[in-house]
């Protein structure tokens, strides 16, 4: 006899919980999804007969590798490496590479889980993987990260392809990482396969607009959600956290939008700018310079840096968590809520604690989660794929005009699906139960693979 929608989820996440019980950040993805589709099972009891979870929550393949590398002193240094290719069910594999010291088999798992849900959302036809290492790029010469970079890919190169996997950047990776990549990957193949990364230089193959995607995506995503209630981002004030490339576009889109974005952050700290963070200076500091965001506070008149505390003390009616996961707790959400906020959109990727989702939900305000929301990065991701296959190159406007049409599918994909499953408006509902309808149907015509 076949188990009710409810009992085969937990029958489910009890067998990943026990196989995977030392990976706390996978579990509460796996959760964080599972838990909402009670209803999409109901609806299709051919996913349960199928085994679509049991099949999902085990990635396709899983890459762990040693990466050694010198210093500058010529000192031997040794990080660990990891590709997980959790589904291509809808096309190659595609997500991002992250270098920060906190990676590890948990953290790449559950950004790839979540990246198979937000690349089927998008309708671009790639499936979900995510990548990256142990190593941590601050404070190491750019020949370091080079040297680094180099030997990463010389393991990597051998499961990549245009046809096959598609890494592209996220935390501590950005062009320069995305440059050494992909020079090396060319090194080794002899081939010049533009479409094997995403995130490259605009001058051998990189897309317009891909640098500013995500962030540019989020405000974009905020801005459907307050059209359907009739309101907008203009004359509104924003927080957003992080300083990198997510929350720099984040920033500057809700100033082109009329709103106020008033602090910025790092692992360091925050500043707050009551006359609106100036972009221009930001990026100097962050992406030119490397530097800290308290150099941001002695370069700007009026600007004052806080170091540690959490910058949802800052009240404001717009919230962009764009640094890394859980960043936002049950107590950072209550403060958000006593400065009145009314929409949170998710930059980055799990940022919000599931206590912090529950408590933003049932006060009734907007929340948009970043597989939907930042879904703008790797869409724009694809957009370089199908110029790269093309070998065509699209400008500035239109690449943003195409960015900004696909959020708003994503955003009228989710509410749809949330209405369809009984609660309107609640986009965790309807951006997981829209991704992984498309991604069950898949597998199934695929069959048992
Ligand atoms: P960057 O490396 O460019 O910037 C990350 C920012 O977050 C930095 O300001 C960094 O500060 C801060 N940060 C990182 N880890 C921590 C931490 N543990 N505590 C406090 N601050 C931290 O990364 P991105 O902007 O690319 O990525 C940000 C988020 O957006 C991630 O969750 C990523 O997965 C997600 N995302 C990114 C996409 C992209 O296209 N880049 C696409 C979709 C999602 P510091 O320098 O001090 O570490």
């Amino acid at each position: 006899m076949q188990l009710t929608p409810n009992a085969h989820i937990q029958s489910v996440a009890e067998a990943a919980a026990q196989r995977s019980h030392n990976e706390p950040e996978f579990l509460q993805a796996m959760h964080e999804v599972l838990d909402t589709l009670v209803p999409v099972l109901a609806e299709h009891p051919e996913f349960i007969e199928a085994a679509v979870l049991e099949r999902l929550v085990e990635p396709e393949r899983q890459i762990l590798f040693r990466v050694p590398w010198l210093d500058d002193q010529n000192r031997v240094r040794v990080n660990r490496g990891f590709r997980v290719q959790f589904n291509s069910a809808l096309g190659p594999f595609k997500g991002g590479l992250r270098f920060h010291s906190s990676v590890n088999l948990s953290v790449v798992k559950f950004l790839g889980f979540e990246q198979i849900f937000k690349n089927a959302l998008t309708r671009q036809r790639i499936g979900g993987a995510k990548g990256g290492s142990d190593f941590d790029p601050h404070g190491k010469s750019d020949e370091e990260v080079m040297r680094f970079c180099q030997s990463f890919m010389t393991e990597l190169y051998r499961y990549i392809g245009d046809q096959t996997d598609v890494p592209a950047g996220d935390i501590g990776v950005g062009g320069r990482e995305i440059g050494y990549l992909f020079g090396q990957y060319r090194r080794l193949t002899g081939r010049h396969e533009s479409g094997v990364l995403t995130g490259k230089g605009k001058g051998w193959g990189g897309a317009e607009v891909r640098t500013e995607a995500t962030g540019y995506g989020a405000v974009f995503f905020a801005q459907e959600m307050l059209k359907r209630t009739g309101e907008d981002i203009d004359g509104r004030r924003a927080v957003v956290s992080g300083s990198g490339n997510v929350a720099i576009y984040a920033i500057e889109k809700v100033s082109q939008l009329g709103g106020t974005a008033v602090t910025a952050s790092d692992s360091s700290g925050y500043v707050v700018d009551e006359q609106g963070i100036d972009v221009e200076l930001l990026k100097q500091i962050k992406e030119v310079e490397r530097g800290r965001i308290s150099d941001y506070a002695e370069r700007k008149p009026g600007a004052r840096f806080v170091s540690g505390g959490s910058v949802w003390d800052v009240p404001a009616e717009l919230a962009f968590p764009c640094a890394t996961q859980n960043e936002l707790d049950e107590r950072g959400a209550r403060a958000l809520l006593d400065g009145g906020v009314r929409v949170v959109a998710e930059g980055a990727n799990m940022p919000t604690t599931p206590e912090a989702v529950t408590l933003l939900q049932q006060s009734g305000i907007l929340f948009g989660p970043g597989k939907a929301a930042n879904s703008g990065g790797v869409a724009t991701s694809a957009l370089e794929m199908s110029q790269n296959a093309a070998r065509d190159r699209w400008d500035f406007d239109h690449s943003e005009a195409r960015l900004q049409a696909i959020m708003r599918d994503v955003h009228d994909a989710s509410y749809e699906a949330s209405e369809r499953y009984g609660r309107p408006g609640d986009y965790v509902l309807g951006a997981n139960s829209a991704g992984f309808v498309t991604v069950a149907q898949a597998m199934i015509e695929q069959g048992l693979v």
